[in-house]
């Protein structure tokens, strides 16, 4: 069993703070949903827990079973089991999905020799075509093939915690419920199991992916944490009683 922590994580980007402390914790084998209104800060927690360059740290920490990873470059901390599927997954021209795969499982120290047979079950397991694991990363891909390609790296990689961001996103229903059950599956059968901050703006991927706790991220905090019916919740109420108004800006 592993624990992913937050604790009065302040960051930003640009000189703008956009974490003001942010605390939660997430055991394997949970899935906790993120949820909160445009702008928020939802994406930045997720670019900040997995290290992408750019943002600046106020303060806090961010441990997977005690071990820091703030201050890490995110090759470690993916090392150290984190694995962050992009709300917009970049493009890598020149690099296949299965190199990129290759290379991270041999950074990992881990066997990459089945890689193209597990990754061609994965893809039919995800309705995606076989050959897109040859394709360069992302490139000429849909909204909807790139958010399966970002699953099917999750499961080749067998991560301990992955933060989804917006992983619904672009999905009809019939790939929304592929790419949830994949999820779930790693969950279930997965050792340790794996632990899902699910970022998600509406409550689509919920129906799929049950939660077990479900956070309101809004003006740089955690405001709320509940269970699955605070996300019923906020699908009847929208977020209207969570919008901070923007800063101290003149009358
Ligand atoms: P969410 O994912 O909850 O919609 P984001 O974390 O993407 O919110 O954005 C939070 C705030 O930070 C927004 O006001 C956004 O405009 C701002 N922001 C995001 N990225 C940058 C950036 N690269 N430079 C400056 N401001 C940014
Ligand atoms: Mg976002």
């Amino acid at each position: 069993m592993s624990v992913l922590r937050i604790e009065g994580l302040r960051a930003g980007i640009a000189g703008r703070e956009l974490l003001k402390g942010v605390d939660l914790e997430l055991q394997s084998g949970e899935i906790h949903a993120v949820m909160g209104p445009n702008g928020s800060g939802k994406s930045t927690l997720a670019h900040v827990v997995m290290g992408r360059p750019g943002y600046e740290v106020f303060g806090g920490s961010v441990t997977i079973d005690g071990a820091e990873l703030l201050g890490r470059p995110v090759d470690e901390r993916a090392r150290a089991g984190l694995f962050l599927a992009l709300q917009y997954p970049i493009e890598v021209p020149g690099v296949s999905v299965a190199e990129a795969l290759r290379e991270a499982l041999a950074a990992a120290g881990r066997p990459a020799g089945q890689i193209l047979e597990e990754m061609v079950a994965e893809a039919a397991g995800l309705g995606m075509a076989p050959e897109l694991a040859g394709r360069a990363m992302n490139v000429d891909l849909s909204g909807g093939e790139k958010k399966r390609n970002e699953t099917l790296q999750l499961a080749v990689l067998r991560p301990r915690f992955a933060i989804l961001d917006e992983l619904d996103s672009g999905l009809d229903v019939d790939a929304l419920r592929q790419v949830a059950r994949r999820v779930e599956r790693a969950r279930r059968e997965q050792e340790p199991p794996l632990g899902v901050l699910a970022i998600t703006h509406y409550r689509r991927l919920l129906h799929e992916l049950t939660p077990d706790a479900v956070h309101v991220l809004s003006g740089g905090r955690i405001v709320r944490s509940g269970g699955p019916e605070l996300a019923t919740e906020l699908e009847q109420t929208g977020y209207a009683g969570y919008r901070v108004e923007p800063e101290a800006t003149a009358p």
